[in-house]
This record gives C-alpha cells, sequence and structure tokens, in this order.
C-alpha cells in the first residue's frame, strides 16, 4: 500500500470515524481524474488528483460527512446533491417510500401529494419516480433547501410533476390524497449529543423539534386531517422512542394509525395515518 493512504487511513481511524477504509475509498474514487473509471475496490493512487484527494481528506478529518464532501447522496434509487443546507439523505427515510408502495399498489394512480419540509427534494422525486402521474407539492421553510429541492428536480427531471414552494404547511389550503414528511425530531439533548458529522454541518431547523422533539407532531395533529381527500393516508418519519408520544398526540386528530414500519435497527421509525 502506498505511503500516502496508509497515512491517510492511520489518520481517519486516529480521529475515530466509524467507516475509515470505506470512506477513504470513497474519497478516493472522488477525486480521481476519471471519475467513471476508478472503483470503490482501489486503494492506489494512480490517477488520483492528490490536491483535491488531500483537500478532501482533510475535510474528513474535521468530521464533515462524505455526503457534504462529494456534494451527493444515493437515496432510493437515484442520487442526490446535497450541501450544508439540506439533510443528507438517510436510508431509514427510505422506509416512507416503501410505505407509500404498500398502500398504492397502482403506479398509474393520479395520486395528488405533499411534501412537507421537502429539504433535498429526495422523498418528492423518488415518489415523482414510482408514480409519474403523480402530481406533487414539496414544501420548506427554508428558502436555501429550496434551492437544493431544485437543483434535484432539474436533475432527475421532475420540474412537469413537482412545485416546490416557500411556504409554512399551515399555511396550505388545498386537499391532497397523499402527505409526507420528515419533519424535525430531535430534541435539543440529542442534538447536542449528536455526531459532529450532524452537529456542525446538517441544517438545526431540519433537526431540532421543539424541547422534546415532538413540536411537529404536536401541530400536524391539529391540521393535516384538513388538507387530506376523503381516503387520504399521512406518513412520517419518527424519531427514537416517539411512537408512544405520537400516538398519544393523533389520539384525536381524525388520523387513525395504520401501520409501523421498523428500520433495520428494529426502531419504530415510520407511521402511517390514513383519514377513515
Ligand atoms: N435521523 C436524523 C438524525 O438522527 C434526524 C432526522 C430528523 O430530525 N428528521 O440525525
Amino acid at each position: 500500500m502506498n505511503n500516502l493512504i496508509k497515512e491517510s487511513l492511520a489518520k481517519l481511524k486516529q480521529k475515530n470515524i466509524s467507516n475509515p477504509e470505506l470512506d477513504l475509498r470513497i474519497l478516493l474514487k472522488y477525486a480521481s481524474k476519471k471519475n467513471n473509471e476508478i472503483f470503490l475496490s482501489n486503494l492506489n493512487i494512480d490517477n488520483i488528483d492528490i490536491v483535491k484527494f488531500k483537500s478532501y481528506l482533510q475535510k474528513r478529518i474535521n468530521r464533515q460527512p462524505i455526503a457534504k464532501i462529494i456534494k451527493n447522496k444515493p437515496f432510493w434509487k437515484n442520487n442526490f446533491y446535497v450541501n450544508n443546507s439540506v439533510l443528507d439523505p438517510r436510508p431509514e427515510t427510505e422506509l416512507i417510500i416503501e410505505e407509500v408502495l404498500n398502500i398504492y399498489r397502482d403506479k398509474n394512480l393520479k395520486l395528488k401529494i405533499l411534501d412537507i419540509g421537502t429539504g433535498s427534494g429526495c422523498i418528492a422525486i423518488s415518489l415523482a419516480k414510482e408514480f409519474k402521474n403523480a402530481s406533487i407539492t414539496a414544501i420548506d421553510i427554508s428558502k436555501k433547501a429550496l434551492e437544493v429541492a431544485e437543483k434535484n428536480l432539474k436533475i432527475h427531471n421532475c420540474s412537469n410533476q413537482i412545485q416546490l414552494k416557500l411556504i409554512d404547511f399551515k399555511n396550505i389550503n388545498s386537499k391532497f390524497d397523499l402527505i409526507v414528511s420528515n419533519p424535525p425530531y430531535l430534541t435539543n439533548d440529542q442534538f447536542n449529543n449528536a455526531d459532529p458529522e450532524v452537529k456542525n454541518f446538517e441544517p438545526k431547523l431540519a433537526l431540532i423539534g421543539g424541547d422534546d422533539g415532538l413540536k411537529f407532531y404536536k401541530e400536524y395533529s391539529n391540521t393535516l386531517q384538513n388538507l387530506m381527500n376523503k381516503k387520504a393516508y399521512f406518513v412520517c418519519e419518527i424519531g427514537y422512542n416517539q411512537r408512544k408520544d405520537c400516538e398519544e398526540i393523533f389520539k384525536n386528530s381524525g388520523l387513525y394509525l395504520n401501520n409501523i414500519v421498523h428500520d433495520l435497527q428494529g426502531i419504530e421509525r415510520i407511521l402511517s395515518f390514513s383519514k377513515i
């Protein structure tokens, strides 16, 4: 193994980075002069732009997440552009897409969908690709996040299916067949104890759900049923240990808990509600 590679790996390990070797391989791939020709099996510096590699490595040593360094993150069936204004799409959030596919077996349905707090747009775009006849309103209160979503819409050719809006969901007054959301749900304490990758490089606005983390579910339980058609569904992500509280919060909301989906760690992660 080349010395630069050895030293780089040692530095990553020293910083307690959880997958040092994989991260190193990804940084090498993205610092390659011929991007498509370098595979993740590569641990060799031929065809690598060394200046670029060193700058990437330094960022990772400073605990910047890989996705924020290479400005790209895979989610469901596509790759998404990301920067510091949005949350990196997470694998557990893909379960929202899976749950929606479970609910609606007919992919030709002309669903009217609302995505609250769209961020990078990864949920809205993935749904648009699955349901080609769906029309989606994707909203956020962060202008900078919407700029990222806009970029992803262009990359994925979804501008005809998805309308982006800078608006709070409380000011929406049309009705939808499906509402999806991955709201901020961390408590202040959870945020303060989060990894530096999250705390220092992801938007606080997308992470903290008030003191108890439940702020948005409380707001949703008062509002969402007015935005839902008769047979509509609401599918959302929740934080660790929030299922009981959420069930309580939605008790008198006019929405009925339909399904609970566990993530790969066995954590109750996705709730789906129906209006009837
Ligand atoms: N799962 C994210 C984290 O723990 C939080 C995402 C969210 O608040 N919606 O970093």
